[in-house]
């Protein structure tokens, strides 16, 4: 069940627009390939992307991580990949939440090993008590608690990704 509001609408605008103002002056005299991970990450890219004022190259890769529970199974594998050539592109991985970093760290390995001139992570959510791996994040738009959370591109057991807000969930009733 929803049990409470994390993000608001507004607070959600706010963010991304500050981190379309990072992004904006990190962009200059780059050659940017913008990569959404599938498929928690889609809101917040279409969002977030609109707000640049270079143009950028978009694609998105997915893996999967979570089956339809609420914890990490630990195991990353490849379901959709790139479609354009980022060797020598300054690529920016769009990710909804860094949780554990074992998605981030295979992610970016398998980005890594196409050599792409830079790399760069931009979050829109980051739970730094959860983190397994060491892993760099860029950009990162708000760091929450150690609670689940489902809306703006989150899902749980696919359901709820529509959610215009993020809120806290919970499998039980209480
Ligand atoms: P990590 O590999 O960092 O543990 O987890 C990254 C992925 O786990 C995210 O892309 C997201 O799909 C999922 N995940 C982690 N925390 C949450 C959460 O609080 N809510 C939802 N819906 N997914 C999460």
């Amino acid at each position: 069940m929803l049990k409470r509001r994390v993000v608001a609408k507004a607070e959600l605008d706010n963010i991304i627009e500050r981190l379309a103002e990072e992004l904006n002056r990190d962009l200059v005299a780059k050659d940017p390939v913008f990569v959404g991970i599938l498929k928690g990450a889609v809101y917040f890219f279409t969002a977030l992307t609109q707000r640049l004022t270079h143009s950028v190259v978009v694609d998105f890769i997915q893996v999967s991580s979570y089956g339809s529970s609420t914890n990490s199974s630990g195991t990353v594998t490849l379901v959709k990949d790139l479609t354009v050539d980022i060797a020598g592109k300054d690529v920016y991985v769009v990710e909804d939440i860094v949780d554990t970093g074992i998605t981030l760290v295979d992610v970016l390995a398998l980005i890594a090993a196409r050599h792409p001139r830079s790399m760069k992570v931009v979050a829109l959510l980051s739970k730094p008590s959860r983190r397994q791996r060491e892993v760099p994040v860029d950009f990162v738009g708000l760091e929450i608690p150690d609670v689940f959370v489902v809306g703006f591109g989150l899902d749980f057991a696919e359901q709820y990704r529509n959610l215009p807000e993020i809120w806290e969930f919970s499998e039980e009733g209480g």
